[in-house]
Formats: structure tokens, sequence, C-alpha cells
């Protein structure tokens, strides 16, 4: 009989054990506890109830040996009653005498009940009902081994809320891992990728399942560095050094699809208690529209610069030349001086008027000024005559239909727009030719064109030419003045009109001809 005892009651730990140390989920552990709890003191039925973390309300969370629904009506009786440590004596009678009036109500021939705390330091988690239909004593010896069920049974709820909150932390782990805008990955001891998120993925071009397990070395292959080291040349030289500072490397990074990127890296260590370094955690920055905004301040400085200073000194030069007192001048000579200084004045006119304007783009504070009525054919005619005077080589040709519709608009920048277009088509035709400036008019908007002979555009630089400060790299653009804002102003005016602007090469064929170009403007009548 003893022995009978021991080996079921080794029978039952094992079984328990087994569940605890098996990857079973938290329910299925529950169940197999409180149905060796049962088993081993032959009850009839039991159930595990637990405290809510949420409310602290207690809730069934495993049942053995009766329908879900008798325990749905036990449960409100017995749950009532608090668990006080070192006082169940009292309260097992009142448990019992409620028991059995539900007992009897839904008969189901239970009359004595026993329940164990589960414990977590001095916190109750749980507790285990076991309902028999028999009354009779249980050993202290059988008590001490329910009592170690329960403490299973408090273990494996523990340790699964461990798992759940490590397992939630991952997950938001990972989730800023995969979201972060910065680029994150994760090396080992041997500098191999272990992590790899989707924005250094953008960043180096690296497929992540492609990276994950290569060296360093091999993902991150400099083109040009702007700081001193690299991690490698670092981790030769010491890094990282006690206190674990931090290493940042800047610089060209060659991509795997052959381009580059601007990027800075920061690589933190990760040291174990023992000062010994686990991983390193590598925060990448794409730093290619810093760098192009760098590059766009410098040219405008250069830009200007050159700008301002050429009709300074021509307005220095003739007025030194006027205000010489040794010499006397014509009349002509002085209208012609004046006439050029006045030019020239013009000229620095109109840059800063550029300039001022794309600022205003820039700060978002551009607005115009609308006139109704504007007539686009006579705007293009006061333009033409203004330009004609200074070119003999061009020929201007107007080509408007007779009752040209006219638009509202924001004039003086309409103004700017043909002087923008017609300027550039003399500009950009240095051997002369015809310039056309003709209107067409549609039923819910207008066109018009501005048509040169001239050197045309290269295709691979079309797509920039309305970018701020953009100059083609052809050999005129050098020779002649400008500062790349003139076509940059003249796209955003016609789209704060509601218009689009393109262009198209006269020939249809690629650069290499001299057939001109064609700007095309429409705007809403
Ligand atoms: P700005 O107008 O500010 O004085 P810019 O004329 O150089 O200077 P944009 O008018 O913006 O600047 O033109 C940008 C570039 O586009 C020019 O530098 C030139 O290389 C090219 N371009 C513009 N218009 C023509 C054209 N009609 N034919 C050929 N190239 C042109
Ligand atoms: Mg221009």
């Amino acid at each position: 009989m003893l022995v009978d005892y021991r080996v079921r009651q080794r029978e039952y730990l094992l079984a328990i054990s087994r569940a605890l140390t098996s990857e079973l989920d938290l329910a299925d552990v529950l169940r197999i506890i409180v149905q060796a709890s049962v088993e081993f003191i032959s009850g009839r039925a039991g159930t595990i109830v637990l405290a809510d973390p949420s409310d602290n309300v207690f809730r069934i969370a495993a049942v053995y040996g009766l329908q879900r629904d008798v325990f749905d009506q036990l449960s409100p009786l017995v749950m009532g009653l608090p668990f006080q440590p070192g006082q169940e004596q009292e309260i097992i009678p009142e448990l019992t005498k409620r028991i059995r009036r539900v007992a009897q109500e839904a008969d189901i021939g239970v009359t004595q009940v026993l329940r164990l705390p589960m414990l977590s330091g001095d916190q109750l988690i749980g507790m285990i009902y076991v309902f028999q239909s028999a009354s009779y004593r249980i050993s202290s010896d059988a008590a001490n081994l329910l009592q170690s069920f329960a403490d299973q049974a408090a273990i494996a709820v523990k340790n699964a809320r461990l798992y759940q909150e490590v397992i939630h932390e991952k997950q938001q782990q990972d989730a800023i891992l995969e979201q972060s805008a910065d680029g994150i990955m994760i090396l080992d001891r041997q500098l191999s990728v272990i992590r790899f998120n989707p924005s250094i993925s953008r960043m180096s071009g690296w497929q992540q399942q492609d990276a994950i397990g290569k060296p360093h070395r091999d993902i991150i292959r400099w083109h040009k560095l702007r700081t001193e080291l690299t991690l490698e040349s670092a981790l030769a030289n010491g890094w990282p050094l006690p206190g674990a500072a931090t290493l940042y490397v800047e610089g060209e990074l060659d991509r795997s699809s052959g381009d580059m990127i601007s990027l800075g890296i920061t690589y933190a260590p990760l040291m174990n208690p023992k000062g010994r370094m686990t991983n390193i955690i590598a925060n990448a920055r794409d730093l290619t529209r810093y760098r192009q905004e760098e590059e766009l301040q410098k040219t405008f400085i250069s830009v200007v610069s050159h700008e301002l200073k050429t009709p300074v000194s021509i307005i220095k030069g003739y007025a030194g030349t006027l205000g010489r007192r040794d010499a006397r001048w014509s009349p002509s000579e002085i209208h012609d001086y004046a006439a050029v200084i006045e030019e020239e004045a013009d000229q620095l006119t109109e840059l800063i008027d550029n300039l001022l304007e794309a600022s205003r783009l820039q700060s978002g504070s551009f607005q115009l000024e609308i006139n109704e009525e504007i007539e686009l054919d006579k705007l293009a005619a006061n333009t033409v005559r203004k330009f004609e005077g200074q070119s003999d080589r061009h020929k201007m040709v107007l080509d408007f239909p007779a009752e040209f519709p006219s638009i509202s608009g924001d004039e003086r920048r309409l103004i700017q727009v043909f002087n923008n277009l017609i300027s550039n088509a003399i500009k950009y035709s240095p051997e002369g030719g015809q310039i056309g400036i003709s209107g067409r008019a549609h039923t819910d908007y207008v066109t018009i064109s501005v048509r040169d002979e001239g050197i045309g555009i290269p295709r691979h630089e079309q797509h920039r030419i309305f970018e701020k400060f953009a100059r083609l790299d052809n050999a005129l653009s050098r020779k002649t003045e400008g500062t790349g804002l003139g076509l940059f102003l003249t796209k955003a005016i016609i789209e704060a009109h509601g218009g689009s602007i393109w262009f198209s090469d006269n020939s249809g064929r690629e650069n290499g001809d001299t057939s001109g170009t064609t700007f095309t403007f429409s705007l809403p009548r």
C-alpha cells in the first residue's frame, strides 16, 4: 500500500515536471497539474483560478472532472472567499458549506473542498481547488505533496508571464528596429552581421538575407572617409576604450549597386559584466541630403559672388572713366556710358530680385499678386521689344492669334517668365537664328511657346534644368552669365498659377544637333 502510494506520488511529480519543462502552453500545464491534484487524492473535480494581473480578479484558468458550466456556477461562491495565510482552517468549513449547497442544486455529488494557494513570493497569484465526493481527511504527507503541486503551478505561471513579457519586449524591439528611419545593424564579436534593418538595407543596397552572416567589412565598404578611422582600424588600435565610448565614422560608402551614398555610422560596443565586448550596434544615418544642401550652399556663394562681381566691376569701370577730371567726354559718349551703367544696374536688380524670390519660395512666403485681364500677347510683344535692341544676330518672331484671350495672374511675375525664357533663348543660341514666341488658345487654358535654334539641352541633363542653381556643364554655360535660377523661378511662378511648363528638343533627336529647344508653358484661362 505504501509502496503503491510512493509510486503514484513519483508518477505525478514526474508528469508535472515533464509538463513544466516541455514547451506546452500554460493552459495545458495547468490542466495537467489540476488533473494530478484531483487524481492524487481521488477527488471528484478540480480547478485552477488565477488572479488577473490587470484587475486582481480570480478567473478560471483550468478545469478537470466537471463541465465548465458547472464551474461557472461554483466560481462566484468559491472565489468570494479571500485567501489569508494562516486562516484557512476557518475558511474551509465555510467553503465546504457553500459548495455543498451548489453541489446539491447542480446534482454533482461534491461534499468537500480543498484549496491550495499558489504563491509567488508573498503574492497570491492563484489557487487550486479540489472537490471531493467523500468526506475524509487527507494525510499531511498528501497535503504537502498537493502544496508542492500548487508551488509548481505557481512557477509555471510565473515563467509563462516572464516569457510573455520577454516576447512582448522582443516584439517591441523588433518593431523599433524594423521601423527605425536610422539604419541599424548588430554585429557579433567576430564582426559578422547578425541583424540588419530595412533602413540600412535601403542605404547600403544590401538585401537583408544577403547581409546577414557576412563580415562587416564586406557590407560597409568606404569609398572615401571623412573621419580618421574605420571600425576595423579602430578595433586594431584598441577601441573600445574603457568606458565603452562610441566610434563615429563618416564618408562616402560604396553601395552594392555600384553607386555611392554619404553615410555617418555610430558604433556602440556592448560589453558583458566582465568588460568583454559581446556585440557592436551600428547606427547609420543617410547624410546625402545634408551634403547636397552643403553643396548647394557652396554653389550659391560662388555663383552669386561671381554674378555680382561682373556688373559691379563694369559699373565701377564706366563710372571711374566718366569721373576722370583729365578727360572730356562728348555728350554721346556720356550717354552711351550711362546706358551701360544703367543696364548693368538693371542686371544687378534682377539678380537680387531672383535671389529674393528664391528665398521666398524656400521659406514658403511666396505669394502671387493677382491682376485681372492680363494680355499675354502684349507682355510677349513688350519683352521682345526690350530684347530686340540687345542682339542683332537674333530674329524674333511673334505668333499670336487675333483676340488672344486674357487671363488673370501676377503681371510682374509673368513678365519675369517671358524675360527668363527669351533671355535663355538668346543666351543659348550664340550663333543667332530665329526666336519664335507663339500663343495658342484652348477651351480651358492657353499655351505659350518660346522656340530657339540654339545649342539644345543634352538628354542626360534634361532632368535637372529646373533645379535651383542648375547650370549645365556645356562649354557655353561657363562662358555665359547666369545663376541657374531663371528656370527654377519660372517653373515656380507657372505652377503657382496652376499651370505647367515643359520643353522639347526641336529635332526630337538626342544631343549633338543644333536645331534648338522649345519651352512651352500653359496657364489656366
Ligand atoms: P539665370 O537665368 O539665373 O541668369 P541660367 O540662364 O544659367 O541663369 P536657367 O535659366 O535656370 O539659368 O537655365 C538653366 C540652364 O539650362 C542654363 O544654364 C542652360 O545650361 C540651360 N538652358 C536653359 N535654357 C536653355 C535653352 N533655351 N537652350 C539651351 N540650354 C538652355
Ligand atoms: Mg536663364
